[in-house]
């Protein structure tokens, strides 16, 4: 069995359990992305709601990338760990009146707006401050993912965006208003998404999108083409980093694009779930009648991706060389949902050891809770230990 390389003897300082971030790796990322992204011209926005970790943040701030916000806090969050404003975009279907003057304050670059409502109440904020307020509209393109259900976003029923019929009245609301300045479509249509054709019937759709607004007499200076490609849980040590390549090569191919448009994309798992793991040590060991359970000290409080999206991570022994035998991964959360995953082949495994789950650098920690009252796992760099 091929292991990830843990620092393993500088971990028995650290209260278990608790995220390890593998900064050479995150670094590596970084770099591709960036190679990639000056070829193909696009600016990458981080979407920090995958990962708020402020050392994490620092470091892809200070690879020069802007940041994807979806909430008040992120905006803040970003602008602390020094992602300059004027890199900032603001999605999100319920952005209240505090979360939208603070982004206003800030002068972030726009605003990914998705309703008329909250257009008008950008308006009438905007307005308020004297200030004019960029907006993207954010557009279903009724693109299905072909990804899990709960983690789909671009379909007519899904509840993001605004339906391609309403645009024309859309647009000349905003022509209308003082505060508001159309500068460009954003589009996000799921996440996890592996089968990158459907990158392909994204762009189709853009490319019609765009005969509608040249048809309009619209200029639209920006494409937003959101986040979303997935990364390979099953094999983080042989395939650590996302296919950047194909995924940035698809939309130079497929997407025509005006005069002097700028293209943005908002990678967040793809940047930051490999380099990720939750380290977690083996409580107890139980024989059941037919099977044998590791009882972790992580719960689902820690990492909920398995409870709540059946999803799977890479898990190994870290500290046993032992011949494999199978287990149950489970936490000592309460619910019948706390388990990592069955019939997982590990070294065989003792009270103490340690586990690595794999490829949680993204919607790991910050997605943890204190349910059962627990502590909330903190997070480490490679670099600090
Ligand atoms: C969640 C989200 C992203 C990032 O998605 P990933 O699948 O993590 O790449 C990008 N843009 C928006 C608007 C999002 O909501």
């Amino acid at each position: 069995m091929i292991k990830g390389k843990f620092p393993i003897e500088k971990f028995k300082n650290i209260e278990t359990p608790f995220y390890y971030y593998d900064v050479d790796l995150l670094n590596k990322t970084l770099e591709l992305v960036g190679k990639c992204s000056k070829e193909h011209g696009f600016e990458v926005h981080y979407a920090v709601k995958a990962n708020a970790n402020k050392k994490v943040l620092g470091i892809i701030s200070g690879a020069g990338l802007g940041a994807d916000c979806v909430s008040g806090n992120e905006v803040q969050a970003a602008i602390e760990a020094g992602f300059p404003a004027n890199k900032i975009v603001f999605a999100g279907v319920g952005k209240t009146d505090k979360e939208i003057n603070l982004a206003l304050d800030n002068d972030i670059f726009c605003f990914n707006a998705e309703s008329i409502p909250e257009l008008e109440v950008i308006d009438e904020l905007a307005g308020k401050k004297g200030k004019i307020a960029n907006v993207e509209l954010r557009i279903n393109p009724n693109v299905d993912a072909h990804t899990h259900q709960k983690i789909t976003t671009g379909l007519n029923e899904n509840k993001f965006g605004f339906n391609i019929e309403d645009l024309p009245f859309i647009v000349k609301m905003i022509q209308r208003s003082k505060n508001l300045k159309f500068v460009g479509l954003h589009f996000h249509i799921g996440s996890q998404i592996t089968d990158l054709t459907v990158y392909e019937s994204l762009c189709v759709r853009i490319n019609e999108i765009q005969d509608d607004f040249d048809k309009w007499g619209v200029k639209v200076e920006n494409i937003n083409i959101g986040g979303g490609l997935g990364i390979n849980y099953e094999h983080p040590n042989h395939i650590p980093i996302a296919d950047f390549e194909s995924y940035f090569r698809i939309f130079s191919k497929h997407l025509k694009l005006r005069e002097g448009q700028r293209l943005h994309c908002e990678p967040g798992r793809s940047l930051v779930a490999q380099c990720g793991s939750l380290i977690t040590k083996v409580t107890y060991v139980k024989k059941g009648v037919n099977k044998q359970f590791a009882i972790v000290d992580a719960g689902m409080t820690d990492l909920i991706r398995p409870a709540l999206y059946d999803a799977y991570h890479r898990i190994e022994n870290i500290s046993s060389d032992n011949p494999v035998e199978k287990y149950d991964v489970v936490g000592p959360i309460c619910e019948s949902s706390d388990v990592f995953d069955k019939d997982v082949e590990l070294n065989r495994t003792q009270r103490g050891d340690y586990l690595a789950i794999r490829s949680a650098g993204a919607y790991g920690e910050i997605m943890a809770s204190g349910y059962n009252l627990r502590k909330l796992p903190l997070g480490y760099l490679s670099t600090e230990l």
